[in-house]
């Protein structure tokens, strides 16, 4: 690992300690985790203040939820394991779910090791392995505690929208099979298999998720009038093979409110009530406004030999994610016909239009996202 840039990692960040486990030896390292964090600028705050970020203490027989004070604070859980475990990547996701984390560290040390190996996974199925250290986890940390949420939705109900029928949104439905039949649309997250009614209610209130589903795609708008960057998107934790219309499951992104940091949504009054536009319309959104020869744009969780990708891995919906795919398509010699990789996560490919993607990426995808460090 490179820690030659160490010092940008200093950021004067609230953080709190949530200790849930009763393990001396996990205690034990989450105080010298603690003194890193705080040796890299941050400030120790009370357990009932507002935070930056909180290091949840936890054992994965019975990982616990922190109950958020804001959609804003970043829970990192870590734990500790001292048995050996069969299938590490499912243990640690499950627990990552039932905790309600933003990111999950697991530190592995079982007999026969002479140094613990730390492992990471995030809600995009990230999962790393690394020398454990403080400073190791904290570098693994950073790019999640430091990153902005853009998931508040602002809907504006347009009276038009009922019933119209607009070419983008045909589009979406269409190839929104499509991404079923290229096999890169995984089964949404059955969550009441891994969640109590408590836990569920938690996670619909702080990410307004419907469900757990990977991927999404979008068109611009150029048949409805409106702004040039408006687009029709897909709607959050939906089934992209399945979708129906405007206001269910497709959307209308008509601009980002910079001050409140929430997309704006058209909707028709007959909207469905719980419906948010997909976490990385922000993302597309400073593509559509940088690069106007995008004319839609795919996500998916899969990959492309050789793309060029993101050296962070910054969760889905942030700000921070956005700029840097926005960054990355700028060194492309065609941004507007361009496959980036996000690390760890999967692709953001854009195209002049919808088909001309499809038509570029089919047999090329590759379902398994290789995992770097
Ligand atoms: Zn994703």
């Amino acid at each position: 690992m490179n820690f030659q840039n160490l010092n940008q990692l200093k950021m004067v960040m609230k953080f709190k300690v949530n200790k849930l486990s009763h393990c001396a030896d996990l205690l034990e390292m989450c105080d010298k985790l603690s003194e890193k964090v705080i040796e890299f600028g941050n400030e120790l705050v009370d357990i009932e203040e507002n935070s930056n970020f909180v290091l949840n203490i936890i054992d994965l027989d019975s990982p616990r939820a922190f109950r958020r004070k804001s959609q804003e604070e970043m829970v990192v859980s870590v734990t500790l394991i001292t048995e050996p475990v069969l299938d590490l990547k499912s243990y640690c996701y499950t627990g990552l779910i039932k905790s309600i984390s933003n990111i999950l560290f697991c530190i592995y040390f079982v007999e026969g090791m002479t140094q613990p190996k730390g492992y990471s996974i995030t809600p995009e199925v990230g999962f790393t392995e690394f020398d454990y250290t403080p400073e190791s986890m904290y570098h693994y940390m950073f790019p999640v505690i430091s990153s902005h949420f853009v998931l508040q939705n602002h809907l504006i109900v347009d009276q038009l929208l009922t019933g119209l029928w607009v070419p983008e949104v045909d589009d979406i439905l269409v190839f929104g099979k499509e991404l079923k039949a290229l096999g890169v649309l995984p089964a949404p997250f059955p969550l009441t298999k891994f969640l109590d009614q408590d836990r569920i209610d938690q996670l619909f209130r702080l990410y307004q998720v419907r469900g757990l589903s990977y991927g999404n795609l979008s068109i611009r708008n150029v048949n409805y009038p409106m702004d040039g960057t408006s687009f029709w998107m897909s709607a959050r934790g939906v089934d992209k093979s399945n979708l129906t219309g405007i206001g269910k499951d497709v959307l209308l992104v008509s601009g980002f409110d910079q001050i409140n940091g929430a997309m704006i949504v058209s909707v028709p009054p007959e909207y469905e009530r719980r419906v948010r536009v997909s976490v990385d319309a922000i993302e597309h959104y400073w593509i559509y406004r940088e690069f106007p020869g995008v004319g839609a744009i795919v996500h998916v969780h899969a990959w492309i030999d050789q793309v060029i990708c993101t050296t962070q891995s910054y969760p889905c919906g942030t700000s921070e994610l956005a700029e840097n795919v926005v960054k990355l398509l700028k060194t492309c010699k065609n941004p507007e016909q361009a496959e980036v990789g996000l690390k760890n996560h999967g692709l953001t490919i854009t195209g002049p239009d919808i088909g001309e993607i499809f038509g570029r990426i089919k047999g090329r995808l590759q379902t398994k996202v290789p995992m770097f460090n």
